[in-house]
């Protein structure tokens, strides 16, 4: 399985050679630019010859097509009896203008076709196996591979834009931008090891150029996590796909990690065993077993959720507040960089959270030996029920898939349907039965019970 992490990153050496180095980063990736932008052209001029003279093509067999009904006409009223000489004679003449014309469109288009085909094998020739050295004129850079990254990457996204309807007007082509990630080969440019003196991990990249991983001091999920992952890394567990790196709008020098992780094989489960997962507003989920619904516990508290995003929201405000009164200059920049600051922190402690709930539920799964996890599909209109705004839930989503994945169950997702009203009992649906936010009861056989527990129960046994 395929998975990416942001390492922040930061160059080894003395002042003089980190700042040579980083030029290097930076000019090796304003070359990609411009390479990337000349391969699209050169992929979508040679695309649109091709349709111009396919559409020539077909403008001259519908030329070709109305003459031949003429032709047609004309001869069925020389068949009708009784005709003057003259009609006649006439009649024939318009047939014979007519033929002649047929034979003139008739030529044009099979000049047409080879001039395509002809064309078609030059541009090939040209635009797609000689793109290497078209681009290779106009560009320069200092590693050669970044020149197979480049096509490929570029072939790629046309194919793909072509697929999305490009042909057709719905889009346009695409358009890379300066800061577009740097492409980096994955083990062959990145060689992971550990600080002989320290804990430090360090990767050997090309040019010469040696980095720190910036793990940050806070132990927090995150971190731990990355330093797990980096381990496995450094002992060949995992393996570095093609990757890429970027600046980040605080300059910092960030790799996203390519890893492909191998799959972990569950022999342990119980069969059909599946825990139902329930996003609730009181917690942040609700688990129980299909098979054993006693077994369940919810993961997470709503309140320092809540809590943590009134502060956001506070300072925000604040912030906002502020930088309406200042007039412009340095007094500004520093304003909103700290909005920006505040954003990156509201994202990562979304994101902190997000990855503590996801390993507390795969772990509750392993704990109790499920084969299967089942989550609510997230729907167009998203759900009303639930602390985390949809994006988060999506993502949350992700990494309950992947962090399951990894321990060899499976997620599947369910029809949202009626979870919250239905009687987990006897499968009575009625709005009613949920009584409050906590409590549900059911209107048919009395059943009571707390409706989140209730919820997580129809979504474990959604499938069974
Ligand atoms: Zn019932």
């Amino acid at each position: 399985m395929k998975t990416t992490r942001k390492l922040k990153l930061t160059i080894i050496g003395d002042e003089e050679t980190r700042k040579e180095q980083y030029k290097i980063i930076r000019e090796e990736q304003y070359q990609q630019y411009k390479a990337l932008n000349l391969c699209m052209t050169l992929l979508n001029t040679h695309n649109i010859l091709n349709s111009y003279n396919t559409g020539a093509e077909n403008k001259l067999n519908a030329q070709i097509d109305s003459i031949d009904k003429k032709i047609e006409q004309a001869k069925k009223e020389l068949e009708k009896k009784g005709l003057k000489e003259s009609k006649v004679s006439k009649l024939k003449e318009t047939i014979e203008f007519l033929e002649n014309d047929r034979e003139k469109l008739k030529d044009e288009y099979l000049n047409s076709s080879k001039f395509r085909s002809d064309i078609d094998e030059k541009m090939k020739e040209m635009y797609i196996k000689d793109m290497y050295t078209v681009v290779q004129n106009q560009v320069n850079f200092r590693a050669r591979d970044m020149m197979s990254l480049v096509t490929q990457r570029a072939r790629k996204d046309f194919k793909n834009s072509l697929k999305n309807g490009m042909a057709k007007g719905e889009r346009s082509l695409t358009n890379y931008k300066r800061d577009f990630p740097l492409m980096t080969r994955g083990e062959r440019w990145l060689k992971f090891e550990y600080d002989k003196d320290s804990d430090d991990i360090l990767i050997n990249w090309i040019h010469g150029i040696k980095f720190k991983v910036l793990l940050g001091y806070k132990k927090n999920e995150n971190s731990i996590e990355l330093r797990h992952t980096l381990h496995k890394v450094i002992n060949k567990e995992y393996k570095i796909c093609d990757s890429s790196m970027q600046f980040d709008r605080n300059n910092n020098l960030i790799l996203n990690l390519t890893l492909d992780i191998p799959d972990k094989q569950n022999n342990n489960y119980i069969e059909k065993r599946t825990l139902g997962v329930d996003l609730g507003i009181k917690y942040p989920a609700y688990v129980c077993l299909n098979d054993d619904t006693y077994i369940r516990s919810h993961i997470g508290e709503s309140l320092e959720l809540l809590k943590q995003r009134e502060q956001f929201k506070d300072r925000r405000k604040r912030l906002q507040q502020q930088l309406k009164n200042v007039k412009g200059g340095k007094g500004r920049n520093k304003k909103l960089s700290a909005l920006n600051k505040l954003s990156d922190n509201e994202r990562n402690f979304a994101r902190t959270y997000n990855h503590m709930i996801s390993k507390r539920i795969v772990e509750f799964a392993k704990k109790h030996r499920c084969e299967f996890i089942n989550l609510e599909k997230l729907t167009k209109d998203g759900f009303d029920n639930n602390i985390l705004s949809n994006w988060s839930y999506y993502e949350l989503q992700n990494m309950i898939e992947y962090k399951a994945k990894r321990e060899g169950i499976e997620v599947r997702y369910i029809d949202p349907a009626y979870t919250s009203q239905k009687c987990s009992r006897c499968g009575y649906i009625d709005k009613e039965n949920r009584q409050t936010q906590e409590k549900f009861k059911c209107l048919k056989c009395e059943f009571e019970i707390n409706a989140d527990h209730n919820a997580a129960i129809n979504i474990a046994r959604a499938l069974d």
